[in-house]
């Protein structure tokens, strides 16, 4: 019995009640989502201390992809689970139009490459011609694809979106992605669980974005290295899954490895009729499965923080906050911004609203609202890009395509833009960027002297009707 007992604590595994009661009656046996997923996928531990995890989903772009693939055709391996491989085209796809070849020779390349791999290698392609293309994160929740309880795998940061669903999210590097195709695994370190409690209602003109961007900024960027966020509390419980994506999607903006949110009947909710989620009598056993997947009632945390949703404000970040003097002046010399000025009132003069992390349609009809019958600023460049080519399917046919335009918005097609440099879509010079993505870092938007301010759709609509950072609270009055 005793070793029982001493296994049982240390694998935090559940052991049946016996004759003379449960061991769960004795210890502590709660076991957090990220234990559970990650236990579940466990290939085996590696001499390193790292885990060698199953992938249940790949999801590959064309970016960090075509090196994986080379290396696989050098040494004659094939990819060890297409079935288990999803491939889409976003990150260099010019927003404007779609003429091949792209004048782009890098991108048209970059394109062509993974055309090639994708039907060389049988792996599924929703190429620029297919109705399913879009942003790699925009996708795999609307097909169906993200499913609670599993382990994702894909060559962006941002990966961590999924997470939404209850899913072990993994943003992983060129080298990885070799790996995965070759190997359907990945080794990784351990990681320790912070659970962020958000409670309380939201005020008006406070956003997913901003709940975010509220928690990076008291964690710091850094402050979740070393860890998994899983995001908690009725603000959280009582967010759409767009929001919710929103949130895990900037999970590795603070540093943490990945971010998740406990699958509900929200999260059901939305997964019911995905092209690729389970159906009829298969959705209700996946259901029941996926509900046990979420973290028990009493698992343990190694940190746990609260945050009030009643206190918070619209963020608008002018730079990576940090707590390093250096850094901070170097960044506010970069923003050519002089120490205390306050952020509103700065003249803006490109506003983007779109990206994995704000170009879903609830984005939209927020930004939308803000707009209606108002007009964008006479010196800005304002465009929205839906994140796939669903989101602008049915934005068309709710007519907020039709609102934007008519605000004096550019309306384009479904890519990752200006979320970085690697399209047409650029920043100029010095211009200033009031920006729904995710990312500021010096040149992140094409230009090497570009500022870019991150804040939510509706903050960026406020910006492009003001022509400079603007209160959306104000605004809407
Ligand atoms: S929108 Fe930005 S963060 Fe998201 S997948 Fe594209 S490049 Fe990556």
């Amino acid at each position: 019995m005793a070793i029982a007992v001493l296994i049982a604590r240390r694998h935090r595994v559940r052991v049946a009640c016996g004759g003379r009661g449960c061991y769960d009656d004795l210890f502590p046996m709660g076991q957090t989502l990220l234990q559970k997923v990650w236990d579940l996928h466990t290939v085996r531990r590696l001499p390193t201390g790292q885990t060698q995890l199953f992938v249940g989903l790949h999801l590959v772009h064309e970016v960090t992809s075509p090196q994986a693939f080379d290396t696989l055709r050098a040494n004659g391996w094939t990819v060890a689970r297409p079935d288990r491989t999803f491939a889409t085209v976003d990150h260099i796809v010019p927003t404007r139009a779609r003429t091949r070849p792209f004048l782009d020779v890098l991108a048209e390349d970059m394109i062509a490459s993974l055309e090639r791999n994708c039907r060389d290698f049988g792996v599924r392609l929703a190429g620029l011609d297919d109705e399913r293309q879009g942003i790699v994160h925009v996708i795999g929740p609307e097909l169906g694809l993200t499913q609670p309880g599993m382990t994702i795998a894909c060559g962006d940061s941002h990966t961590s979106t999924h997470g939404a669903f209850g899913a072990i999210a993994l943003g992983i590097g060129t080298s990885q992605v070799r790996d995965v195709l070759a190997s359907q695994c990945l080794a990784l370190e351990p990681l320790k669980v912070r659970r962020i409690r958000v409670t309380g209602e939201l005020p008006r003109g406070v956003y997913a974005k901003d709940v975010v961007l509220t928690i990076i900024q008291r964690l710091g960027v850094a402050g979740g290295n070393g860890y998994a966020y899983e995001y908690a509390g009725d603000a959280i419980a009582r967010m759409s899954m767009d929001e919710r994506m929103t949130v895990c999607n900037m999970s590795i903006e603070g540093g943490a490895r990945v971010g998740y949110i406990n699958p509900d009947e929200t999260t059901f909710a939305y997964m019911e009729g995905r092209p690729f989620a389970p159906a009829g009598e298969a959705f209700a056993r996946a259901r029941a499965w996926w509900r046990s997947m979420a973290s028990d009632p009493d698992a343990a945390y190694d940190d746990e923080v609260v945050i009030r949703a009643g206190e918070l404000a619209p963020v608008v970040t002018a730079s990576d906050p940090g707590v390093d003097p250096k850094a901070v002046r170097e960044a506010l010399e970069y923003m050519k911004l002089a120490p205390g000025q306050p952020i509103a009132g700065l003249k803006v003069d490109v506003a983007f609203i779109g990206s994995c992390t704000n170009g879903r349609l609830s984005d939209l009809r927020e930004a939308a609202r803000v707009v209606r019958g108002r007009h964008v600023a006479p010196h800005v460049k304002a465009l929205v890009v839906p994140g796939s080519d669903a989101v602008s399917r049915a934005a068309e046919r709710e007519g907020l395509a039709d609102t934007f335009r008519a605000a004096g918005f550019e309306w384009r097609g479904a890519g990752c833009s200006m979320c970085l440099g690697m399209n047409p879509d650029r920043l100029e010079g010095d211009q200033v960027c009031a920006a729904s993505s995710n990312r500021n870092f010096k040149g992140r938007q094409g230009s090497p002297t570009g500022r870019t301010l991150l804040m939510s759709p509706a903050m960026v609509a406020a910006a492009a009707i003001a022509g400079e950072v603007a209160d959306v609270r104000e605004v809407e009055r």
